[in-house]
């Protein structure tokens, strides 16, 4: 289709949070299609009755908002998404008379047939098939009739009893033309007559997809490797399938995407909190009590006997915190947590499995881009083969330098928005000193959840304030004066300073210098041990702003009545 519009599409199953590698996937489609001028669909593949859920549909919508990763067709969230083309409704579960009609079709042309084997009985022809050594293959009967099969079929539906519908492969090796990874031929054993329509009346994942992807117009599949050997299930379907008036199903053009590792070699995967969770909790009797008591008997029976079974997320969370245990971030509410930017996250995403091949002014790989960039360079072409790997310090090191470059207002602003999310205690113990307390922590973190360590002595009681014994040593006792003498000198400078804020400060510590000649070092350590307790903090006049008049005073008066020779 060289000339139809480019449109994609991100099609997440909502059982769960949307996770690092499915954002790789949405962010690669929505650039490809905003740098061709294309559309980018989002739709819920909720077909899974058992395990989808509205509220996990709901947070993977709001995920991509926070990303910055907007889809033009799709479900409607604040101004994102609508149906102007007319193709939705866009969860597969609103779209079973679509699959039916295609089906019926299907039975009709005797493309599709209805199947009745039991689970037990699927069970032992598995069994038999491992008996002689061969991969389980399902295929139609020899002496399949199917005016019989038709008529059990019409019976079963009257009664409300269960049966299946299947695809009847056409017997011949199928070719996957994959613009990453090349042709790819499956032969007969990796197509067998897969199920169509499951018992509960849903579409399978493979029907729905490409009966879906014909009728959105989807001109390019980028997704995962790991969906890699489905995708001749569906190039056969399309092979198969007409619209009603005979035009032929099309096949995009597919684009398989590397699978992203852990730096310890292991795929990263959605386990791996419960993974991390498990080595600890079930370490020994006694944490094992612990966990059960907090995960609830019978549910942390089940998990403990299951490992393929996963807590759900607020409870490996709190485990996590009983445990002391930082879990891995997985999910992007995870990275939101951590106070990640969502410009960094993609940008950082991006690189996973595709770069631009462009190199800076100095020799070395471009590598820091914003979405623009990448919407105008990422092409399917560079996207690599091999494995990709998650790589937690460099995301850091990106996020660091990134937060550091933002203007002061604007980090503000980011600082107070994941504040109110995650730590609105942070707003109310600064409350008005909160823009002196972000320009102190601006050029001081990683990520946002750090935010309150460079600031920890503004947020204990003045009492609270512990005098390091070596930093006591060497700014309060040493010297000619010494530190205490020069700190109980300043003190009532110090209390004359009015406004109370970082300049008039600095410009009093300096006069005070000038007036008795001494260097500024030898002021500002004996203050920030009576103030902070230690050598080391952000600038003296953000961090004696920051405790505010009357505490830097309290600080000062307690530090030279206990360290006192
Ligand atoms: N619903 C599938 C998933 O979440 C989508 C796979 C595809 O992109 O075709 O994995």
């Amino acid at each position: 289709m060289p000339d139809a519009p480019v449109i994609t599409r991100f099609a997440p199953s909502p059982t769960g949070h949307l996770h690092i590698g499915g954002v790789r996937t949405a962010l690669f489609c929505w650039a490809f299609a905003r740098g061709h001028g294309g559309r980018f669909v989002l739709r819920i593949e909720d077909t899974d009755q058992k395990r989808s859920s509205e509220d996990a549909a709901r947070g993977i919508l709001e995920d991509l908002a926070w990303l910055g990763i907007g889809w033009d067709d799709g479900p409607e969230l604040g101004g994102i998404g609508g149906d102007a083309r007319g193709i939705g409704p866009y969860y597969q579960a609103q779209r079973l008379e679509i699959y039916q009609r295609f089906l019926d079709r299907m039975l009709e042309t005797g493309l599709a047939y209805p199947a009745f084997e039991t689970g037990d009985e699927l069970a032992a022809m598995r069994a038999a098939a491992q008996g002689r050594k061969e991969t389980f293959c399902y295929r139609r009967r020899a002496d399949y009739d199917r005016g019989a099969a038709l008529a059990e079929m019409r019976r079963r539906e009257a009664a409300g009893e269960p049966f299946v519908v299947r695809f009847r492969m056409p017997g011949e090796p199928v070719r996957v033309a994959d613009t990453v990874l090349g042709d790819i031929d499956f032969d007969e054993q990796h197509t067998d007559d897969f199920v169509l329509r499951k018992a509960d009346g849903y579409p399978t994942y493979h029907f729905a997809v490409v009966i879906d992807d014909e009728l959105m117009g989807v001109t390019h599949v980028l997704r995962g490797q790991e969906h890699l050997n489905n995708t001749p299930r569906h190039v056969a379907l399309q092979h198969a399938l007409t619209h009603e008036d005979g035009t032929p199903f099309r096949t995009p053009v597919y684009a398989h995407l590397p699978l992203i590792f852990n730096s310890d070699g292991s795929k990263m995967s959605k386990r791996d909190k419960d993974k991390a969770v498990r080595r600890v909790a079930l370490a020994d009797d006694s944490s094992k009590g612990v966990a059960a008591d907090l995960v609830g008997r019978g549910e942390f029976d089940a998990w403990q006997a299951d490992k393929t079974r996963q807590l759900p997320p607020e409870k490996l969370h709190a485990l996590a915190v009983v445990f002391s245990l930082e879990l891995p971030e997985i999910d992007v509410e995870d990275f939101r947590r951590s106070g990640y930017l969502p410009p960094v996250l993609c940008n950082y995403l991006a690189l996973l499995g595709w770069n631009p091949g462009m190199k800076n002014a100095d020799g070395t790989d471009l590598d820091r881009f914003d979405m623009a960039f990448l919407c105008e360079h990422f092409a399917i072409e560079r996207i690599g083969k091999s494995n990709s790997k998650f790589d937690r310090d460099k995301l850091a090191a990106f996020n660091q330098s990134a937060i550091a470059a933002m203007a002061p207002g604007d980090f503000a602003g980011v600082l107070r928005a994941w504040c109110e999310r995650y730590d609105a205690g942070l707003l109310t113990e600064l409350g008005d000193r909160f823009g002196l307390g972000a320009a102190a922590i601006q050029p001081r973190v990683k990520t946002l959840s750090q935010c309150r360590e460079p600031i920890a002595f503004a947020l204990i009681a003045d009492e609270a304030v512990v005098f390091d014994e070596q930093a006591v040593k060497k700014a309060l006792h040493k010297g000619e004066p010494s530190g205490l003498a020069v700190l109980a000198d300043f003190r009532d400078t110090l209390a004359g300073v009015d406004p109370f804020e970082p300049a008039p400060i600095e410009e009093a510590v300096k006069a005070f210098c000038e007036g008795r000649g001494l260097g500024m070092g030898k002021i500002a350590q004996p203050l920030r041990v009576a103030v902070t307790g230690g050598t080391v903090s952000p600038g003296l006049g953000d961090t004696l702003a920051l405790v505010g008049k009357s505490g830097v005073l309290a600080r000062i008066d307690r530090c030279l009545r206990e360290c006192a020779g």
